[in-house]
């Protein structure tokens, strides 16, 4: 089996980031480079897959001259060879010219597999995976969680939000975009670094693959967020039911069309959804176009984008704006792509500034934020974070419903190359963190897991439950059933108690709806201080300790 692996070089976790005059992006100068942390599990799994099939591993990364080193690192680990496309400026290039570079850069290489981290911790845009499929005419899935091939097909577990998932059957060759967490990335040991030597790099300048430079968007600036608290509690959907976020996305829209003075048309798709249609209906819109067919019963990526964008071609519309749920961000980068468009996702506000709109999106894991403008003709595709915008803000007609409108799809069986089966939970949860009154939340910060019985040490204390940030369960440091976020469990309790703790996005959707939440963290930019109430910059190993010793005073006076 032939697999190609992308690896990003990303600024390294703890680099200070400075951000260089006129916000274009941060000063490098001074600052370590790694590789992208998602994309060593797509290594690690491939390497795997290759153990287990025979064959060989390329890893490839787009970068300056020191990507290199992050190629030679998968080298070492046991990758055979590499492909490095090389251009300093890379950072300017938005997701859909990244995609089409690198798909030009390993078209010839027919590999039966690709696989992809599910996102960076730099720019996050978290499209190439799906967009190199869409330009390699390939099918796709991401989330995944495991791989098993079966007969030149794989079966593929696929992570939803809030603890479900789903299996997937899809043929071979594919993209695929691994979720963090699915296996545990090996090391480079000294024989595997001194074997790396004698692999061959092939470089290829990006300027030399012929890809005319037409960007679809462009970062005005990057800078430092203001923190304010924000507060928004999100529920989850599946199967047919609305998910709050849609509301949260019209909320958005409406606001939108306020400025731009346009109409604003819902589209509801699927099977058996015209009762939805009646219902988005009763919302301030000039239209709902309702798309049923029998092939979008179950979601899958071709289906949903084949149809959508024969609704998009017909009615034309100068942007599009859907919820960055993982059903979107798994289908709309292939969407805006089959169009010849970007999409600009995971937006966490807009503003509307002389005519012209502005889109808000975080990078480098919350830790900036960034003005992104599209910069090509409409329709531009567009993605709203979950709590972007209050759900309730969504305004209703005073009498009477909005048109609906069926507008047929042509779509046939063999389009729909991926096969959805069943959606299911692991087993059931051993605590119910959702009871507890005081949870105390540890993140990578703690380091090691030698270090958490002090943490323990101040639950007992104060009388909580000890719970985590993805990486520490993911680590097997303490069990999945303690992991709070998007894809753990959802808690609001009286005090939350962040112990080194970024604050991302998918994290803090888990969390933010505490009552009380302090923060400890030595990085004083970390994310988590716009929803804490209290927060200490500062290192949990000095302030934990000195909380328990003032807390054991306090019990035995
Ligand atoms: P980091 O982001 O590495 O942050 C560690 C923090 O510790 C830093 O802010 C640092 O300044 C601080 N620190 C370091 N040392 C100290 C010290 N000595 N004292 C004080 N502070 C210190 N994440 C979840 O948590 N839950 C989810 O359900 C979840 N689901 C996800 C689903 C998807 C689809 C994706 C893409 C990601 C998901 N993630 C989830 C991962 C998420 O994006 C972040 O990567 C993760 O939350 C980061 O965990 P962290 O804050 O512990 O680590």
């Amino acid at each position: 089996m032939k697999i190609g692996v992308c690896v990003k070089q990303v600024p390294a976790k703890d680099a200070p980031l400075a951000i260089v005059e006129g916000g274009a992006w941060i000063r490098e100068s001074d600052i370590g480079f790694e590789t992208n942390e998602p994309d060593s599990f797509a290594l690690e799994e491939s390497l795997r897959l290759k153990e287990k099939q025979g064959g060989e591993v390329v890893a490839i990364s787009m970068g300056p001259d020191r990507a290199k080193q992050t190629i030679k690192e998968a080298l070492a680990k046991g990758a055979d060879r590499g492909i490095h496309v090389a251009d300093d400026q890379f950072y300017k290039l938005d997701p859909l010219s990244s995609a089409r570079s690198l798909a030009a850069a390993i078209k010839d290489e027919k590999f039966d597999l690709i696989l992809t981290g599910l996102q960076s911790d730099d720019q996050g845009f978290g499209q190439t995976g799906v967009l190199l499929a869409e330009l390699l005419g390939l099918p796709h899935a991401t989330i995944i969680m495991q791989i098993e091939i079966v007969e030149g097909h794989m079966k593929l577990k696929r992570e939803l939000e809030a603890g479900w998932f789903q299996w997937v059957e899809l043929p071979l060759p594919a993209v695929l975009s691994i979720q963090s967490g699915i296996n545990k990335p090996r090391y480079a040991t000294l024989k595997g670094i001194m074997a790396a030597k004698k692999k061959e790099i092939a470089t290829v300048s990006r300027a030399s693959l012929g890809i005319a430079d037409a960007p679809t968007q462009r970062i005005e600036r990057i800078y430092i967020p203001q923190k304010t608290k924000k507060t928004e509690f999100i529920t989850e959907q599946r199967e047919g039911k609305w998910n709050k976020v849609s509301f949260e996305t019209l909320a958005a829209a409406q606001q939108i069309v306020q400025h731009t003075k346009g109409s604003l048309t819902a589209v509801v798709l699927g099977k058996g959804v015209a009762p939805l249609a009646d219902e988005i209906a009763a919302f301030q819109l000039d239209e709902v176009l309702l798309v049923e067919h029998d092939l979008l019963d179950k979601y899958t990526p071709d289906g949903f984008s084949l149809a959508l964008h024969q609704v998009i071609e017909s009615a034309k519309p100068d942007l599009v704006l859907m919820p960055h749920t993982y059903q979107v961000r798994d289908f709309a980068p292939k969407l805006a792509a089959s169009l010849g468009k970007g999409m600009i996702g995971d937006c966490i506000h807009y503003r509307y500034e002389n005519g012209k709109l502005i889109f808000v999106r975080q990078m480098f894991q919350g830790r900036t934020n960034a003005d992104v403008v599209f910069t090509a003709d409409a329709p531009w595709i567009a993605t709203f974070q979950a709590s972007a915008f209050r759900a309730d803000l969504a305004t209703k007609h005073a009498s009477g419903k909005a048109p609906v409108k069926p507008v047929s799809v042509d779509l046939k069986p063999e389009q729909i190359r991926t096969k959805p089966l069943e959606l299911f939970r692991e087993a059931k949860q051993a605590v119910d963190l959702t009871q507890a009154p005081i949870l105390i939340s540890i993140g990578r910060g703690i380091k090691a897991p030698e270090n958490i019985p002090m943490v323990e040490k101040l639950a007992k204390l104060l009388g909580g439950e000890i719970c985590a940030s993805r990486p520490i369960c993911d680590e097997g440091w303490l069990p999945m059933d303690r992991q709070i976020g998007s894809s753990g469990q959802t808690v609001a309790p009286k005090l939350y108690f962040a112990l080194g703790i970024s604050g991302a996005i998918q994290h803090v959707v888990g969390m933010k709806g505490s009552r009380t939440i302090a923060a400890v963290n030595k990085d004083q930019n970390a994310p988590i201080f716009e929803v804490a109430d209290y927060g200490i910059v500062g290192d949990l190993f000095e302030i934990v300790p000195a909380l328990i010793e003032e807390l054991e005073k306090t019990a035995h006076s």
